[in-house]
């Protein structure tokens, strides 16, 4: 059973976490908001559980979410779906990931991602007992290198997963990109899973669903969460989206997972994916505002800083300073100085680590003053 690092073990988030609460270091390891999402929503949980809705959800989630997860595919996206048989309601993306993974790969196939990949998918892909393979995101831009991403598809490849955009490097995939990977994905008779958990937190690029592509939707599943849309992330509600046969497939395995979801949350998030288009794009510019203080405090505190155009996290290298293993550093870091990151490395084999080596990720989802608190330590690293 092989996770990244070679065991499925304790996940890097809480490693980080757990030195963080032990040495009171600003945790900006794992991604969490430290506010919670719009008070509205959570009085509708709160009422959801007073009027007694405390029973098992049907295992597909309850139609209201399940309409207004459709009605949100077509209102921003235009895509149609049918909330019957094209959506599932999940407990996470976690368990979107892991139905998808389960339920559709499996030993003698081939799983592609993109490397660095989300913990999860490595977790996943060893439980299926598929091969993971990996395609490399470059720096700067990290991008894939189009004219040799073939290479990593072969007629084993099952399924290619897609992370846009892109946790951990914040990177958006743009048309062309993700037209080539759709290419290749039907050449090689590939699904594509995509995770879009981050789909409204960008910085400029729209994002663009996988699904919109010409000739990907009847092979794509869609995952996205409430946990980044409504900074909600421990309500762990998810969903996924797609082909009737795919989210079956999906389903089959979800019973076994977790059967059904958190019914009092899911009202509640039918509500947040009808609010107005301002909650959305307020979220995300409050998040850009955020993204700029600590970039600017990484970049003050010596670190080479590459800006997401997506997600709540920037990457920072360590090697300008001095420090090449970014691994060693994290595990150093909230005894030292009093904040807490991710290494990158964690996220890739060995070869993706290496080229990663010097990489923290730092996450920016805290409040303004606590930022700037974590800037004045990080300068005292120089
Ligand atoms: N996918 C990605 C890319 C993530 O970053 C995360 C969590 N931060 C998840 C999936 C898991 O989402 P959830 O908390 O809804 O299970
Ligand atoms: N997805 C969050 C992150 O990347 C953490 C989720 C977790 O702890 N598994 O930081």
């Amino acid at each position: 059973l092989m996770g990244p690092d070679g065991s499925l073990g304790v996940t890097i988030f809480e490693e980080i976490t757990t030195l963080a609460n032990q040495h009171q270091a600003i945790n900006l390891g794992q991604g969490f908001p430290d506010e919670d999402g719009p008070a509205e929503l959570s009085r509708l949980a709160q009422e959801a559980i007073a009027r007694g809705n405390n029973q098992y959800a049907p295992g597909k989630g309850i139609l209201d979410l399940r309409n207004a997860i459709a009605e949100h595919q077509n209102r921003f996206y235009g895509i149609t779906l049918d909330p019957e048989h094209e959506v599932i309601v999940t407990t996470g993306a976690t368990e979107a990931i892991a139905a998808a993974i389960l339920a559709l790969t499996g030993p003698g196939e081939e799983v592609l991602t993109f490397e660095p990949f989300y913990d999860s998918y490595g977790a996943m892909i060893g439980l299926s007992g598929a091969r993971h393979t990996t395609a490399a995101l470059l720096a700067p831009d990290f991008m894939p290198d189009l004219a040799t991403l073939e290479n990593s598809f072969s007629p084993r490849t099952k399924m290619v997963i897609i992370n846009n955009p892109h946790n951990p490097t914040g990177a958006m995939f743009p048309l062309e990109v993700l037209t080539e990977v759709v290419r290749l994905a039907i050449k090689y008779d590939a699904v594509i899973l995509t995770d879009e958990v981050y789909e409204h937190l960008t910085f400029g690029p729209t994002h663009i669903p996988v699904a919109t592509l010409p000739g990907a939707r009847e092979r794509t599943l869609t995952i996205s969460s409430a946990g980044k849309t409504f900074s909600f992330t421990g309500w762990k509600i998810g969903w996924l989206s797609g082909p009737a046969e795919l989210v079956a497939a999906a389903r089959t395995v979800k019973q076994f997972l977790s059967y059904s979801s958190g019914t009092p949350f899911q009202s509640a998030i039918a509500a947040g994916l009808r609010l107005e288009d301002d909650y959305f794009t307020d979220t995300a510019a409050t998040l850009a505002h955020k993204r700029d203080i600590l970039g600017e405090g990484l970049r003050a505190a010596g670190f080479d800083v590459y800006l997401p155009q997506g997600t709540y996290f920037i990457n920072a290298d360590t090697q300008k300073m001095g420090i090449t293993d970014a691994t060693a550093l994290a595990r150093k870091l909230p005894e030292l100085i009093g904040v807490a990151a991710i290494p990158v490395p964690v996220f890739c084999h060995p070869e993706g680590a290496l080229r990663t080596r010097s990489l923290l990720r730092f996450a920016f989802c805290k409040k303004v003053p606590l930022l700037e608190q974590a800037a004045e330590r990080l300068a005292t690293l120089k």
